[in-house]
């Protein structure tokens, strides 16, 4: 991964909206047109509106008009590696392959590295709807 990814979650996280959790995560999404996308955890006052980084960051792809993930970096200040919750998962496994990449970083640049396939092996698909 190149470091303007990890950057560009890092500067991501720090747009956070997260006054009630205090839990500002960032995500950095390397997008089919070469361009990086980002985004940070937005929460509500009513706890289940909120949403996390990375559908932030997916949405910005969408809207850029790119289609896939090639690689994607995550970060969270308050732990030392923050894997994409189940929910995330699967809407990253949306727009990824099965191999892409999952950077789990912390403060000084990534400490491990994933694939989706690795953390969501079973994802929901289903021939019926494409
Ligand atoms: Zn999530």
């Amino acid at each position: 991964m190149s470091h303007d990814l990890f950057e560009a979650a890092r500067t991501a996280m720090g747009f956070a909206y997260a006054p009630y959790s205090k839990f500002p995560v960032g995500a950095a999404i390397r997008a089919d047109d070469g361009k990086v996308y980002a985004g940070a955890n937005i929460e509500n006052i009513s706890f289940p509106q909120g949403w996390c980084a990375e559908p932030t960051a997916i949405g910005a792809m969408i809207m850029g008009g790119a289609k896939k993930i090639v690689e994607i970096a995550v970060i969270a200040e308050k732990l030392p590696l923050c894997p994409p919750c189940g929910g995330c998962r699967q809407k990253i496994a949306e727009f990824a392959s099965p191999s892409t990449r999952i950077y789990l970083c912390d403060e000084t640049g990534v400490k491990e590295t994933m694939t989706i396939n690795e953390l969501l092996p079973h994802s929901f698909k289903t021939e019926v709807i494409g």
